[in-house]
C-alpha cells in the first residue's frame, strides 16, 4: 500500500510525541515505561492506518500495544485515531520493523501480530516478506519463548509461502484456517482495513505460529 504523502504528517507526528516514538532504539528493554501499567506488549508489525491496533486496545486495557509503520502518512493516519481514542496501552512506532532485534530486548515481546503484509510475489523480493526466514531470526529473538505470531493474510501465494516458512524453521502450529471468515475462530476475530476491503472477495487465511510448544 503506497499512501500519497500528507503535507500535515510530519508536523502531527511531531505535535504528538506522547503517542509516538522514532527513536525506537533509546527503548529497547524499557517500552514498559511507555505506559501506565507494566503489562504484557502485544505488536503489530505493518500496523497500516491503525483500524486493528486501536480495537485491540481498546478491548484488552490488560495488555500494551505497539503499532510499527514504516510510512509516515500511514502512521499519521493511524496516529489520528490513536490521540482520539486517548488510550493509556497504546503506541505507534515510525519504523522498519526490520529493525526489530535493534529496538527490543530479547524476550520483552508477548505477542507479534502480521496484518495483510506486503506480499512482495516476485522470487527476488522474497527477503521483504515479514515472514521470511531473515524476520523469523528477529522474531525469535525478541518473543518470549511460549510467545505466538499470529499471521492473518487475504493472499494465498504469502500465506503457503509463510506456512513453508514457519515449518521449515521447526515452528509449530496452533490455529491454521483456511477461511477464516467461515470458521469458528471469527467469535473473537478484530478486523482490519484490509481484511474489511477483502474478505468480500475471497477467503482470509490465519495461522498463529510458535516457535516453542
Ligand atoms: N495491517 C494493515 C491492514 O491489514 O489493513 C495494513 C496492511 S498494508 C498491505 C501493509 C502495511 O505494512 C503498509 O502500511 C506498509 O507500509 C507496512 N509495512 C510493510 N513493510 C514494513 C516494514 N518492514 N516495517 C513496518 N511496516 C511495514
Amino acid at each position: 500500500m503506497r499512501v500519497r504523502n500528507k503535507p500535515w504528517a510530519k508536523d502531527f507526528i511531531k505535535d504528538h510525541s506522547e503517542y509516538i516514538v522514532d527513536n525506537p532504539e533509546q527503548w529497547k528493554g524499557k517500552w514498559s515505561n511507555r505506559f501506565n501499567k507494566k503489562q504484557p506488549i502485544h505488536v503489530e508489525i505493518g500496523t497500516g492506518k491503525g483500524q486493528f491496533i486501536v480495537e485491540m486496545a481498546r478491548e484488552h486495557p490488560e495488555i500494551n500495544f505497539l503499532g510499527i509503520e514504516i510510512q509516515e502518512t500511514v502512521i499519521a493516519i493511524a496516529l489520528k485515531k490513536v490521540v482520539a481514542s486517548e488510550l493509556p496501552n497504546l503506541q505507534m512506532v515510525h519504523t522498519d520493523g526490520a529493525g526489530i532485534d535493534t529496538f527490543f530486548d530479547e524476550h520483552e515481546i508477548d505477542t507479534i501480530y502480521l496484518n495483510f503484509s506486503d506480499p512482495w510475489p516476485k522470487k527476488r523480493h522474497a527477503k521483504r516478506r515479514l515472514t521470511s526466514p531473515k524476520f523469523l531470526d528477529s522474531y525469535k529473538k525478541v518473543l518470549k519463548k511460549d510467545a505466538p505470531i499470529v499471521f492473518k493474510t487475504d493472499n494465498r501465494g504469502l500465506f503457503e509461502y509463510s506456512i513453508i516458512t514457519f515449518n521449515n524453521y521447526g515452528m509449530y502450529f496452533d490455529l491454521l484456517s483456511l477461511d477464516l471468515h467461515n470458521s469458528e475462530y471469527m467469535e473473537d476475530n478484530i478486523e482490519t482495513e484490509y481484511e474489511h476491503k477483502f474478505s468480500a472477495k475471497g477467503p482470509i487465511y490465519k495461522v498463529i505460529a510458535y516457535f516453542n510448544k
